[in-house]
């Protein structure tokens, strides 16, 4: 009885490792390391087009501790999403029933437009680290490289500056690595040349509809990390725009080689960004679907897959906020 009840926690524990176990740890250019494997958490825009989804119920915090269960340890949100506290949440409570420590897990968390002057970067993540109830993040992004007012006026900050008020974050302890999203290479590039501290990572939209091959490789070449974001892009008609390229998830080719793998189309979409070399961090609140995206690490792709699924590349965005379209620091093409 004894034996088989120790058989059985060893099955369990076995099979809860197994979806965590091949994740690759990626090296940070401060020294530190990634996994190469996330969660996101930003619930999207809201039926009808206007504003964000509102966090109603515990969704996001059931989401994560399915997730940490799952074996992510690294969780994706930022101040705008509202997430912080239920992402807290769940890590107090994992940690808690000792599943986790604190040092296992990555978690990032981004500074919002309207907290860019070189003084409110700090507060801004005081505030997030008190809605997270963490005494530091493992990585803090500047979200977006334009600021405006909390009314959505544009407003002008050189991101240099904000950079610098990110640099103090990290040297007080508050984070443990920083980094960008959303800025083009010039921007980048300008931010490089005219700081001590590079950053540590770049977070973008990757999927198959835009493979960002031109930052993927500047970012290679300076040894900065590029996390995926709006991995599934267009593949499930629910969330593509009337205009947006193929593939979907029904695609017949896509369908033959996830059939191959035993695996399904968003796997397959998931472990080609993963040979890029590129950190995807999936949104899910569906314990299911979340523990199937983890599970893309045993199996490998043929080149003629990857050649395949290089050709839906058509440098389409998913993610395009034309409100900021006249902003200075736009990052995006304006056409
Ligand atoms: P994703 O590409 O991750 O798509 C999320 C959608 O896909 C949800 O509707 C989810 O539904 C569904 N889904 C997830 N897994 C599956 C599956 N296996 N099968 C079918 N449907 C699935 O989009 P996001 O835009 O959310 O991007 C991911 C994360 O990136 C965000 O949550 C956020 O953390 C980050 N992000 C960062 C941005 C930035 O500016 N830095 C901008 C946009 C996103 P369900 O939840 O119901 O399962």
């Amino acid at each position: 009885m004894k034996i088989v009840s120790v058989l059985f926690l060893y099955t369990l524990a076995v099979i809860n490792n197994a979806w965590c176990s091949g994740i690759p740890q990626i090296k940070l250019n401060d020294g530190r390391e990634i996994p190469g494997f996330g969660l996101g958490t930003w619930l999207g825009i809201a039926k009808g087009g206007q504003g964000l989804e509102p966090v109603k119920d515990d969704s996001v915090q059931k989401a994560v501790e399915w997730a940490i269960d799952a074996g992510y340890r690294h969780i994706d949100t930022a101040r705008i999403y509202e997430t912080e506290q239920q992402i807290g949440e769940a890590i107090k409570k994992k940690i808690a029933e000792g599943t986790v420590k604190r040092e296992e897990l990555f978690i990032t968390t981004k500074l919002w437009n309207d907290a860019h002057a070189r003084d409110e970067v700090v507060p801004a993540l005081r505030q997030s680290l008190k809605e997270l109830n963490l005494d530091y993040v493992d990585l803090y992004l500047i979200h977006w490289p334009l600021a405006h007012f909390t009314n959505l006026t544009f407003e002008i900050i050189d991101y240099l500056d904000t950079w610098e008020g990110m640099v103090e974050a990290q040297q007080l302890g508050l984070t443990k690595s920083i980094g960008v999203s959303n800025f083009n290479k010039d921007q980048l590039e300008r931010l490089i040349s005219n700081s001590k501290v590079k950053p540590a990572a770049l977070q973008i939209e990757v999927n198959l509809n835009l493979q960002q091959s031109v930052l993927r490789d500047y970012c290679k070449e300076h040894n900065i990390a590029v996390t995926g974001y709006t991995p599934f892009g267009s593949l499930f008609p629910s969330k593509a725009a009337p205009n947006a390229p193929p593939p979907r998830v029904d695609d017949p080719a896509l369908v033959k080689i996830a059939k191959k793998y035993n695996k399904s189309v968003p796997q397959i979409a998931l472990r080609y960004l993963v040979d890029l070399g590129v950190i995807p961090i999936p949104k899910s609140t569906t314990k299911s679907r979340l523990e199937q995206n983890i599970d893309v690490f045993d199996f490998e792709l043929t080149q003629p897959e990857k050649d395949l699924m290089k050709s839906y590349d058509r440098g389409y965005r998913s993610v395009e906020p034309k409100m900021w379209i006249q902003h200075p620091e736009y990052p995006f093409e304006k056409n």
